[in-house]
């Protein structure tokens, strides 16, 4: 069970920084914190706000501003969520002793507040920013039996999605993350193992980062980490080495004219690409946000034959427009 003490970290406390990922990034991650834990009082909001000025004039305008309201839902839903499951001592050392993810979603089994979480994030949704495939999927949702939201949920997180069923899978994505993101932001340092994060996997959960981010600190180069798709968690990993299979040989960087703070590192060997963030090129970036933001760059990797694990979010551009 989440502890009672589970909403302490909605205030901030000493192990729950209220700087997030906004403009006080620079000597937060410049001491080089191997595992970064979501702080649950900004993350959301400071995503919402990130999005909202992202927004006006981008070429994606309609949906930045309809994933800004979603995601401000979410951190609406974060707050009175009933009591959830978490991996105790036991479970934490199995974990552990066997290299897995404590959080992983496909091993740890979840609990009902992510669905809380989706009738919470259904309920607060502002209707004037959906559009018609939007509001179709809501209606659907609200009317879906627990057992096909538990499908449908393990679909999204077994990345089999159905064609059709895209738009709806964007609001089981939002509220998978409220929860996975809580489970996170109660977990103690302690639970990952010691060594430096081998894998591009997050040490919290298991999920592909959406993108990394690079600050000054450390090397003469900064340091590099990965941002969970999934629960927020942030970890540290070598810079210039593919996120997938670990190589370092044969990576390249590309990036569209005139956006610096932004490159795809891309692996020959795997073919296999993720996002890169310059800190120090804008003062303000949220990774997760960010990645929206810059779709155009992976339209332009994919089309040389790279590919990545894509934010949850984008497959709500994936779904037709209208009809
Ligand atoms: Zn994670
Ligand atoms: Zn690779």
């Amino acid at each position: 069970m989440v502890p009672p003490g589970s909403r302490q970290a909605l205030s901030s406390g000493p192990d729950n920084p209220t700087t997030g990922f906004g403009e006080n990034i620079l000597g937060e991650v410049a001491e080089g914190n191997r595992v970064r834990l979501p702080d649950l009082a900004t993350i959301f909001q400071r995503r919402a706000q990130r999005l909202q000025a992202l927004a006006p004039g981008h070429e994606l305008e309609g949906f930045l501003r309809l994933i800004a309201a979603l995601v401000a839902a979410q951190h609406e839903a974060l707050a009175g969520l009933p009591p959830g499951s978490l991996p105790g001592p036991a479970e934490i050392a199995k974990a552990k002793l066997v290299k897995r993810a404590p959080l992983d979603p496909l091993t740890w089994p979840r609990d009902d507040s992510w669905r809380v979480a989706l009738s919470r994030i259904l309920e607060k949704l502002d209707d004037s920013v959906l559009p018609e495939p939007a509001r179709q999927a809501r209606l659907a949702l609200g009317r879906a039996s627990p057992q096909d939201l538990e499908a449908l949920a393990d679909r999204f997180l077994g990345g089999d999605i159905a064609a059709g069923e895209a738009a709806r899978t964007v609001f089981v994505a939002a509220a998978l993350q409220v929860a996975w993101t809580r489970m996170a932001a109660l977990l103690d340092k302690e639970d990952f193992g010691a060594s430096e994060a081998e894998g591009g996997e997050c040490p919290a959960c298991g999920s592909p980062p959406v993108s990394g981010l690079i600050s000054p600190g450390g090397t003469k180069f900064g340091h590099r980490h990965l941002h969970c798709s999934l629960c927020a968690t942030s970890w540290r990993y070598v810079r210039v080495r593919c996120v997938h299979c670990g190589s370092t040989d044969k990576i390249s960087f590309r990036n569209l004219a005139g956006t610096a703070y932004v490159r795809a590192e891309c692996c020959e060997v795997c073919h296999g690409y993720s996002k890169v963030f310059y800190i120090e090129a804008v003062r303000v970036l949220e990774p997760f946000a960010d990645d929206l933001a810059s779709l155009g760059l992976d339209v332009l990797v994919g089309e040389e034959g790279f590919s990545r694990v894509s934010n949850p979010f984008v497959l709500g551009v994936m779904e037709p427009a209208d009809g």
